[in-house]
């Protein structure tokens, strides 16, 4: 029988406390108070500060499912989610720590010994790679890997990687080191046949995915982008638990996976629109599916949507979603909201925050959607008076700058002003656009790195009940949500 997401998450859990790791909670999925970090990205940043050797862990060995959160900074996967099947916004990484204690050897046979023995993965549709070295920095070939690795799997599927893919860093400073990843290949026997798998390792192949990072942790990337040695050396992995569950469930895509299914019913149902019938729709489903998750767990960790920092990237994502449900599902009312009930049952258990806070997430998402649906309404009603006059002046291509403020005053949707200017035989500046986005994303940039607002601290205890939102500034109001 295959394995449920729950049992895969509990077998991974199970298998780290039996060779001694303390398993610990997922740290929130929004950082507080990190000029460098936003959003958790992996699941050593909790452990940062073990690593930089500036505090002690009470155990040298530990596990856990983190989540995680991948629309900014180093690791930005926002404009992948949706289009492929395999990056999420928000995802569990799967992971286990080795503060100073063991290194490569038991961090390579016990990856090995889980994914085989006890999942049950046929050692056959397995790649690995090592890094294959750098010049320009001064590192050598991960000889040491690659001697592991030979004594559990065949030559020809050990590979060499370069710095992007198997050297891992947080971001632009922190801790870093060579790594060490585990693809699976879970094509037809057919396709194998007729495409060496090595090849599509690291190639944005659907089938052939990279499902594990074993990081050698063993430096530190300076503010001046000088690598400094650590105080001592320390194992780093994380597993991608939605694609782990897309290998033992024998599917070819995550969203076919019982992590997301419910969610994909859920949304058939709601908007009469059925997952698998066209590229745009599945798009479209896929979106919504994942963004939900990301706005849930970050609201259930305190941020909500905001106009600045982060609470700023939540709402982008939320905007994405709606605009994608009513682009391509025709949703012109609010809808995604009514999902919280479903992603609450299916992982309040592994994340009590999501069942503690439930109607918080519900409330916000519900009032989000209603406001940016009107926005888009007014904004229609602007590209409407647009065309009109274009028609009037004999004009064809819509300005780039009006085709930005549509975007950026009204949240309007690009794709979406294009859609209508098409209807009306016209088209859009892209190049325009192009052009005041990039001048509008530096702006932001900097804004982000420095602000921190709209934060509010969810203890587990607080009950809260939603009263409203504060019209004024279109922002959300802590104040307005009141203890009971
Ligand atoms: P990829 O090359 O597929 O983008 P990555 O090399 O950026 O992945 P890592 O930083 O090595 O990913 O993270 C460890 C693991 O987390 C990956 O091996 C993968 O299984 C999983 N993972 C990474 N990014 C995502 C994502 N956006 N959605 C789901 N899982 C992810
Ligand atoms: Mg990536
Ligand atoms: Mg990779
Ligand atoms: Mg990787």
């Amino acid at each position: 029988a295959r394995m449920k997401s729950k049992q895969i998450r509990q077998t991974f859990l199970d298998f780290f406390e039996n060779k001694k790791h303390q398993i610990v909670a997922s740290a929130p999925m929004v950082i507080k108070n990190d000029p460098t970090l936003m959003f958790t990205n992996a699941g050593m940043n909790q452990f940062k500060e073990y690593f930089l050797g500036n505090s002690d862990p009470k155990n040298n060995r530990v596990a856990d499912s983190q989540k995680c959160l991948r629309v900014s900074g180093k690791h930005n996967d926002l404009e992948e989610v949706g289009v492929d099947t395999y990056h999420h916004t928000m995802f569990e990484m799967l992971g286990n720590w080795s503060f100073g204690d063991y290194f490569k050897k038991e961090a390579i046979a016990w990856a090995w010994e889980l994914l085989t023995e006890v999942y049950g993965i046929d050692k056959d549709c397995l790649y690995v790679t090592i890094f294959e070295g750098d010049k320009s920095e001064n590192l050598n070939r991960d000889t040491e890997a690659y001697d592991y690795w030979k004594e559990l799997i065949a030559e020809d599927r050990i590979l060499n990687g370069n710095k992007a893919d198997n050297f891992w860093e947080m971001g632009a400073q922190g801790p870093c080191g060579p790594c060490s990843e585990i693809h699976v290949d879970i094509r037809s026997d057919e396709e194998k046949a007729k495409v060496d798998g090595a090849t599509l390792v690291n190639m944005d192949h659907p089938q052939v995915v990279e499902i594990w990072n074993l990081v050698f942790m063993q430096y530190n990337r300076m503010a001046d982008g000088n690598l400094k040695n650590l105080p001592a050396q320390h194992v780093d992995t994380g597993m991608g638990f939605e694609r782990l569950a897309m290998v033992l469930q024998n599917v070819q895509s995550n969203y076919d996976t019982d992590v997301f299914t419910p969610l994909i019913r859920e949304i058939e149902t709601i908007t009469g629109h059925s997952y698998g019938k066209t590229e745009q729709e599945d798009i479209a489903i896929r979106v919504i599916a994942d963004h939900l998750r990301a706005v849930s767990f970050s609201i259930a960790d305190g941020q909500l949507p905001s106009n600045n920092g982060a609470g700023y990237v939540i709402r982008m994502i939320l905007r994405r979603a709606i605009r994608y449900g009513f682009t391509y599902l025709g949703k012109k009312e609010p809808f995604i909201y009514q999902l919280v009930n479903t992603l609450s049952k299916q992982m309040g258990d592994a994340f009590p925050e999501l069942k503690s806070q439930k109607n918080l997430i519900l409330n916000v998402i519900k009032e989000e959607e209603a406001s940016f649906l009107r926005t888009l309404e007014n904004g229609l009603a602007l590209l409407d008076s647009m065309v009109a006059s274009m028609k009037n002046d004999g004009v064809t291509v819509l300005d780039g700058k009006k085709a930005f403020e549509l975007n950026d005053t009204y949240g309007f949707p690009k794709e979406l002003t294009r859609l209508i200017l098409s209807e009306h035989g016209l088209q859009m500046d892209e190049d325009g656009f192009a052009k005041a986005l990039k001048k509008q994303q530096e702006g932001s940039r900097k804004a982000s790195a420095t602000e921190t607002s709209d934060w509010t601290t969810l203890r587990e205890d607080d009950t809260q009940e939603f009263v409203g939102y504060d019209r004024l500034s279109g922002d959300v109001r802590i104040s307005k949500y009141r203890k009971v």
